[in-house]
């Protein structure tokens, strides 16, 4: 049977931090679409220029463009033992789309929860490693040299979508679009709410636990 696992929450509860964590500890891939999405606009794939000026507003991509780009990763041999999602599904549309192509198989969905100013404070810290993706606090995870990945040696750099005002709007459209799903999810029965504002190894071994569920 495969272990999949939604990664729920607003822009900045760590699902990206967290994923990566529970990727090594079940041993099987971490897939963020942003990070797809990302990889395309900087190879200028025609989906990648299409979907641009969305991410640059902070709007959500058009289905057609990222369910394209999802399915093609999930078709890769890394998946069949199962994978970890960050940022897919944002809305119910898109979880259709991912049922379908589950057919029968169970989900669990980690909602990680945290509020809005929290979420300001973190993403407007937040630096990553233009290099191998290293994700950095200015003020609760510091690189050794400013400026610098301590992993790779990388260039830190701010993404264009965690200035103050495209945060602001990530979080609406979140709150708008994507919460919903937490009823959707709820109801199937497969919720487990996970605090994201507190200690990463807490939440990390909550989930671990209910990855043994
Ligand atoms: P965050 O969750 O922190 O906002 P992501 O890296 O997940 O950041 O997403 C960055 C941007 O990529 C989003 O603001 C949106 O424009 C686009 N994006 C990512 N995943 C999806 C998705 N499933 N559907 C639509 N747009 C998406
Ligand atoms: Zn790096």
């Amino acid at each position: 049977m495969k272990n999949i696992f939604i990664l729920h929450g607003p822009p900045g509860a760590g699902k990206g931090t967290v994923g990566e964590r529970l990727s090594k500890n079940l041993n099987i891939p971490l897939i963020s679409t942003g990070d797809l999405l990302r990889e395309n606009v900087k190879e200028k794939t025609e989906l990648g220029l299409k979907a641009k000026k969305y991410m640059d507003k902070g709007e959500l991509v058009p289905d057609k463009i990222v369910i394209s780009i999802l399915l093609d990763r999930l078709s890769k041999d890394d998946c069949k033992n199962g994978f970890i999602l960050d940022g897919f599904p944002r809305n119910i549309s898109q979880a259709k789309n991912l049922e379908k192509y589950i057919k029968n198989e169970k989900v669990k969905v980690v909602y990680l929860e945290a509020n809005d100013d929290f979420l300001v404070n973190r993403l407007s810290n937040r630096r990553i490693c233009e290099n191998c993706g290293a994700i950095y606090h200015l003020i609760n995870i510091p690189p050794k040299v400013p400026g610098i990945c301590d992993k790779c040696g990388g260039k830190l750099i701010q993404r264009e979508d965690d200035k103050e005002e495209v945060i602001r709007n990530r979080l609406a459209v979140y709150h708008k679009l994507t919460s919903p799903l937490l009823d959707y999810y709820k109801k199937k029965g497969v919720l487990f709410g996970v605090r994201g504002d507190g200690e990463l190894e807490d939440t990390v071994k909550q989930i671990i636990e209910i990855s043994k569920l």
